[in-house]
């Protein structure tokens, strides 16, 4: 069924202990958007991403991918049904390689011949990770860490890959680089975006729709362009 969803969240709600961090959260992403969430700190941005991955589990709504529940499926599950999350603050493995950490995203893949040239294509993304290949991954700076994440997310085949504030810590050209790059992979690699940002301006302006979060729940979603053209969100979110 070519309208329905790639991804479908309805009326979802998440706590933790007895905070209520998402209030019923209802958003959906359709194959080949870049969707952008955006708000402020504390709104439940990265609640949502978490808990479509069941990192937190969602105490009530639905959780549809590829129009399957997956409210039960374990976080390590879904990167082999093409959904892969970068987390906040990147996690990459600080004492192995560049190299060993993008073959951790491949760890349920079969098909080396596959496996080497999904590797071969991150580096032409990211020429600096092939320079520094055998290095650990924690001696990268800040932007290299970040494209490591990527990196290492794509290197599962993703179908949808939810970004959580990829431009957090980086300076302003370095998190331009990455955004470009998020843009190449979602038009040559058709990969779909789901993407957190503090950033709203950078983050609206290369998406076909965005979410605003305000205090566990969505205030407003629209086209991009509508939201950026939006008095209110521009003096709330676009520092006007
Ligand atoms: P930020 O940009 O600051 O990360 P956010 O929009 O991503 O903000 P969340 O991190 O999802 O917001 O937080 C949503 C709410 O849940 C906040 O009120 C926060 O204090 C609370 N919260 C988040 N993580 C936890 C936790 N581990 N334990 C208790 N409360 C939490």
């Amino acid at each position: 069924d070519s309208t329905q969803p790639l991804l479908e969240l309805k009326d979802v709600t998440a706590h933790y202990g007895r905070i209520q961090a998402l209030k019923g959260i209802t958003l959906s992403v359709a194959a080949g958007e870049i969707v952008s969430i955006i708000g402020a700190n504390g709104a439940g941005k990265s609640t949502t991403l978490m808990t479509i991955c069941n990192i937190v589990k969602a105490s009530g709504g639905t959780l549809t991918y590829q129009g399957k529940d997956i409210r039960g499926i374990n976080a390590d599950k879904l990167p082999m049904m093409g959904l892969c999350q970068v987390p906040e603050g990147r996690r990459i493995f600080p004492r192995l390689s560049v190299a060993e950490n993008l073959d951790m995203g491949a760890f349920f893949r079969r098909d080396h011949a596959g496996v080497k040239k999904d590797r071969d294509h991150v580096f032409e993304l990211f020429p600096r990770l092939k320079e520094r290949r055998h290095q650990p991954g924690g001696t990268l700076s800040g932007g290299e860490q970040q494209m490591l994440a990527i990196g290492r997310a794509l290197m599962a085949r993703p179908k949808l890959l939810l970004l959580d504030e990829p431009s957090l810590g980086l300076a302003p050209l370095i998190a331009k680089h990455i955004f470009e790059i998020v843009k190449t992979i979602n038009r040559e690699a058709g990969v779909t975006i789901l993407l957190v940002e503090q950033n709203a301006n950078i983050a609206l302006k290369m998406s076909t729709r965005g979410y605003v979060l305000e205090t566990g729940s969505v205030v407003l979603e629209d086209k991009a362009e509508a939201l950026l053209d939006n008095a209110e969100i521009r003096k709330a979110y676009l520092g006007e």
